[in-house]
């Protein structure tokens, strides 16, 4: 494996790897990405090889602009239009009938999920290759999504080319909406907030049809582990527990009157920026128990508590 500047001669070496259907790690604004050529099969299965990741879940697929995007679907929905124009390049991604003459990428349904990652080095490999890139998080399943080219090293170190592009700036995955019903309905929380999305498409379903004020609901898909780190964690309310055996880390945030340990922003998208780095500091430090406090019950919190529940799921 080899991690390698973002520069010209990166992204040949990238184009090169890609072209002859292996796979390479690139940054997004979101995490960092696996990505393959989505039309080799050949490659996606190298993907699900390499994570580890069950066949059953479907991948994201990267391009580098609209069209290139509707090339890839049977139809366009009109809300498909208004959040490209919004959002795009941006950390939403859309789920929209699949093109007929297309394979699924990874499963087998009828949808496909795509998005236009808003980082250069991402553009820049999508524009050069000329293909659409098929990318989960470039981690082993169930494991912490990696912000940076080294968390890409550890997690997976026999992926053949890594291209470093610094931290990601949002540090938690897309958001994912399912346009293929007569109302959007949210797959997954995540870096783009429903809030901004409803000013473009007004109602939104949540999963489990759970409440507006965005209380997650357990679901199978949510309750599901995943994001996690080694040590056990444990989502509370009160930092005060006993019982616990081993050296325990705490995460908490600003405001919370907690000292020491890991203090995030009270402020959920900067605390969204650095969960998982926290989380991966929090393992290299050799705890047994991960202490997290629950962070408040709104909607703007959403996709924290959602990658922390998930986290502590058994
Ligand atoms: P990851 O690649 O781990 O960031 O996860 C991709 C997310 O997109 C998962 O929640 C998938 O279930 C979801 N996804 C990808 N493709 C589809 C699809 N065709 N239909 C529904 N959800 C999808
Ligand atoms: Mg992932």
């Amino acid at each position: 494996m080899s991690v390698v500047r973002p520069d010209a001669e990166g992204l040949r070496r990238a184009v090169e790897v890609l072209r002859a259907d292996s796979v390479v790690a690139f940054p997004t604004e979101t995490v960092y990405g696996l990505g393959a050529n989505a039309f080799s099969e050949k490659a996606v299965s190298e993907i699900y090889r390499l994570k580890n990741r069950p066949a059953w879940n479907p991948l994201i697929v990267h391009v580098a602009n609209v069209e290139a995007a509707r090339a890839l679907a049977e139809t366009w929905p009109g809300a498909a239009d208004e959040l490209a124009a919004q959002f795009w390049p941006g950390p939403l991604t859309l789920v929209v009938p699949r093109a007929r003459h297309l394979a699924g990428v990874g499963a087998s349904n009828d949808t496909i999920a795509i998005r236009i990652p808003a980082h250069e080095v991402a553009l820049r490999l999508l524009e050069a290759s000329g293909l659409p890139l098929a990318a989960p998080s470039a981690n082993r399943s169930e494991g912490i999504s990696p912000t940076t080219a080294e968390h890409v090293l550890r997690s997976l170190p026999d992926v053949p080319l890594v291209l470093d592009g610094g931290p990601a700036s949002w540090g938690i995955e897309s958001t994912v909406l399912d346009l293929t019903a007569e109302t959007p309905r949210l797959l997954r929380p995540g870096a783009l907030p429903l809030r901004t999305i409803r000013e473009v498409v007004g109602s939104i379903s949540l999963p489990d049809e759970g409440p507006v004020d965005g209380a997650v609901r357990p679901s199978p898909g949510m309750s599901r582990r995943h994001y996690a780190p080694r040590a056990t964690l444990l989502l509370v309310k009160d930092l005060d527990q006993t019982g616990l055996s081993g050296p325990v880390g705490v995460l908490a945030y600003e405001g919370a009157g907690v000292e020491g340990a890991e203090i995030l922003s009270s402020d959920p998208r900067e605390y969204a920026a650095d969960l998982y780095a926290a989380l991966h500091r929090l393992d290299d430090a050799g705890v047994a128990t991960i202490l997290a406090l629950e962070p408040p019950q709104t909607e703007d919190w959403l996709a924290v508590r959602d990658r922390l529940g998930r986290a502590a799921a058994k």
